[in-house]
């Protein structure tokens, strides 16, 4: 039997002060990877980061010993939009994202597929294809964007394993595009990964969909609402509708075990939370 590795177990942090901070608080909770936004969460921002900030998080980097790190897109990009006033911006955001990342070393960017707003899931899908291709044509490298499954709110795209893998099946630049699991939304989507042998069976489904080796993120969060709710409403570990057993299991997989997990439950406590859901997340972990 070989060894198990240390669980690659970490949480969306504040990059306030400068990106570079980012790793000082991850290790403050006891992660071993995180996720940042690299600039506001809620406004549009076309700025490149400065030389000065890109050796800060480098040097940074080197003394935490923390390597993968994982970036979440903006909240206001839709690629998936027909609206030209809305695709557009977006996808021009969507760019500067990547760039950001690519300056910063940042293997994986977390982006939501988007709302079709009506035009149809079809067009939709080449919507989001059009502007990933151009993209990441137009920003060479090495970071990764990874697509989330989403809770299937309205007309949101990524709320099934079919949805995401007709996304990348649609791209040119493939070899770019992955996938990030989110628990919390997949619970909600309909999977239903709390029941006995469910997890096993949506495991098995992704796999057979959109591949296991091209989940590149995993997002633990418990749901405050129930299966199929198609509400997205994350919950600290524990305290929502997804037994702690899931997260036993999903810790313990080895089929995932280089997917960096990140927990997602702002509060205002988060700091604190974080610490005690990765200690815990660790012990199950053995
Ligand atoms: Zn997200
Ligand atoms: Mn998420
Ligand atoms: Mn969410």
């Amino acid at each position: 039997m070989s060894s198990k590795k240390e669980l690659l177990i970490g949480a969306h942090v504040s990059i306030a002060g400068g990106v570079h901070n980012a790793f000082q608080r991850a290790l403050s909770i006891g992660a071993s990877t995180f996720q940042i936004f690299t600039a506001s969460s809620r406004s549009w921002n076309e700025k490149p980061l400065s030389i000065e900030e890109c050796a800060l998080f480098d040097q940074a980097r080197k003394d935490s010993g923390i390597d993968v790190v994982v970036s979440h897109a903006s909240y206001l990009i839709n690629i998936a939009s027909s609206v030209p006033k809305i695709f557009h911006p977006s996808q021009k955001a969507l760019k500067d994202e990547l760039v950001r990342c690519q300056q910063l070393g940042i293997q994986y960017l977390v982006l939501h597929p988007g709302a079709h707003t009506g035009s149809g899931v079809d067009v939709g899908i080449e919507n989001v294809a059009r502007a990933l291709d151009t993209v990441l044509e137009a920003v060479p490298g090495k970071t990764m964007i990874v697509l989330e499954s989403m809770a299937g709110q309205g007309t949101t795209l990524g709320g099934t394993f079919e949805e995401l893998k007709a996304i990348r099946a649609a791209c040119t630049h493939k070899k770019r595009i992955g996938f990030c699991l989110d628990t919390c939304h997949m619970y909600s989507a309909g999977y239903d990964i709390a029941s006995d042998g469910g997890y096993e069976k949506v495991v098995k489904e992704c796999d057979s969909l959109i591949g296991l080796e091209h989940v590149k993120v995993i997002h633990v969060n418990d749901s405050k609402t129930k299966l199929a709710s198609h509400v997205d409403r994350h919950e600290a570990l524990g305290k929502g509708t997804i037994p702690l057993a899931m997260f036993d299991l999903l810790v313990n997989d080895r089929r995932f075990n280089d997917v960096p997990k990140i927990l997602e439950t702002p509060t205002d406590l988060a700091m604190e939370l974080y610490a005690k859901e990765i200690a815990m997340l660790k012990k199950m972990a053995g």
